[in-house]
């Protein structure tokens, strides 16, 4: 099951679940890319490191 993860849709100025969401590790951080579930705008947010 693919991990949900949510991020801030600057079209919606919402906050969304991304959908399709690929997760990358970027020097170190995780990043989470996917696009809107309701405009279909990508979004990008960066995870927090555990
Ligand atoms: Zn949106």
């Amino acid at each position: 099951m693919p991990e949900e993860v949510k991020g801030y849709c600057v079209k919606c100025k919402a906050e969304r679940v991304i959908k399709n969401v690929k997760i990358t590790e970027v020097a170190g951080r995780r990043v989470a890319k996917g696009v809107c579930p309701v405009c279909g705008a990508e979004i990008t947010h960066f995870l927090k490191k555990k």
